[in-house]
């Protein structure tokens, strides 16, 4: 067999019939860019989260919804933003555009997601916020995080790229009481428009500030202060601002996807409960579980082989691969990255418990599009590799 034979994807997005109707219509309005399609997302996407006047700016990233939300918190040159290490570069990158200071932490093993105790750990008079991010889709400590915030006066903004939709106490990420929580819209997320995210915040400032610099710089408030009608040509430049915002033909995928995500949600559950079951008796550890009553995204379904399996991560990788199973590792943490490495003269042995997450984890196939007997062909498979 050659791998493209019978090759199964890591992942693939679920784009249907109402979507690519949704697009069509879009390009025929005449209207492609940003406009009415991508208000309306905003407006359901407020709705989904059950608060009709929580402020949603869609953006072209999550990637820009973070740089926004710290721009507009006024994260600058001097300032200490303290994260996971066990992430994404675009996390921390964000705080890099702004000339402020990225400061590393490692994860809980048992959670995989920031260690809150060690956050407090490295809060020094420069730091300023916090970014936690709901690694895999399972819930971070936000009342543990939001109170060491409270108690030094520091910001919270939640990458949340992986949360939709994820509960804590059964209230959705992205209404915890952050400053701001930024959502992926990427190819590979819970839902997709291709590229996009979802700036969230009930700070009218913050929001204020992200409109005008996800647009240039670009404020019309000025001209609405002295007349109602608005003449179309007149604007002013406050800030030298980005390029952020969102398509129509992106929204027009989003609104459709947006409606499906209960159902995407069941059906991860329902594959993330078939592997929890098939895997129960083997020498790998389970992904950290949600408590009873919250939900998980399950954006990625992360495996980890115990000591017990005498394998390498690598060959385990390369037999999944070898029987035409794509996977991933999420994430080569970012201090073994030469950048980051580099500039913070990092080493694996501050941050034990990232490092050996990563050293024996494997990222399989969880995805709505597979089939039930994609789903039984990764458990076989999986199997069969371990047990030898
Ligand atoms: C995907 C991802 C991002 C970036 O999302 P984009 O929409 O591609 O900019 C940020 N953080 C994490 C943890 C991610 O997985």
């Amino acid at each position: 067999m050659t791998m493209s034979d019978n090759f199964l994807p890591f992942a693939l997005p679920e784009i249907g019939e109402d979507e690519i109707a949704e697009v069509v219509d879009t390009l025929r309005s005449g209207w492609v860019t940003t406009g009415p399609k991508a208000r309306r997302f905003e407006q359901a996407f407020a709705e989904f989260l059950g608060e009709p006047q929580i402020e949603c700016i869609a953006v072209n990233s999550a990637t820009a919804g973070l740089h926004l939300a710290l721009e507009a918190l006024g994260i600058g040159p001097g300032d200490e933003v303290i994260t996971t290490t066990h992430t994404f570069t675009a996390t921390a990158e964000v705080v890099r555009y702004l000339g402020a200071d990225v400061v590393l932490v490692d994860i809980d093993p048992k959670t995989l997601n920031i260690d809150p105790k060690l956050v407090e750990a490295e809060i020094t008079p420069k730091t300023r916020c916090i970014i936690p991010v709901h690694y895999a889709g399972l819930a971070v400590d936000m009342i543990a995080i939001l109170d060491i915030a409270r108690k030094h006066g520091l910001r919270v903004v939640e990458d949340a790229a992986h949360a939709l939709p994820t509960t804590l106490e059964k209230e959705l990420i992205g209404t915890m009481g952050s400053d701001a929580t930024v959502f992926s819209f990427y190819a590979n997320k819970t839902m997709t428009t291709g590229e996009g995210g979802m700036l969230v915040t009930r700070n009218a400032e913050l929001a204020r500030r992200a409109k005008v610099m996800r647009l240039h710089g670009m404020n019309r408030d000025a001209f609405d202060r002295f007349t109602a009608k608005v003449p179309s040509w007149y604007y002013e430049i406050v800030a030298p601002g980005f390029k952020y915002n969102l398509t129509d033909i992106a929204a027009a995928l989003g609104l459709h996807q947006l409606k499906r995500i209960p159902a995407f949600q069941a059906r991860r559950e329902l594959i993330a409960q078939a592997y929890n079951d098939a895997f129960a008796d083997l020498p790998l550890i389970p992904p950290p579980q949600p408590v009873e009553g919250d939900t998980h995204s399950w954006h990625l379904y992360v495996l980890r082989l115990s000591e017990e399996l005498e394998m390498e991560r690598d060959v385990f990788i390369e037999r999944l691969y070898a029987a035409g199973i794509g996977c991933s590792v999420h994430y080569i943490p970012l201090h073994l990255h030469p950048y980051w490495r580099d500039r913070y003269g990092l080493r694996p042995e501050q941050f034990p418990h990232s490092q050996k997450a990563f050293e024996r984890m494997v990222s399989i196939p969880l995805y709505t599009a597979m089939t039930d007997a994609d789903v039984q062909r990764v458990i076989r498979i999986v199997r069969e590799i371990v047990l030898g």
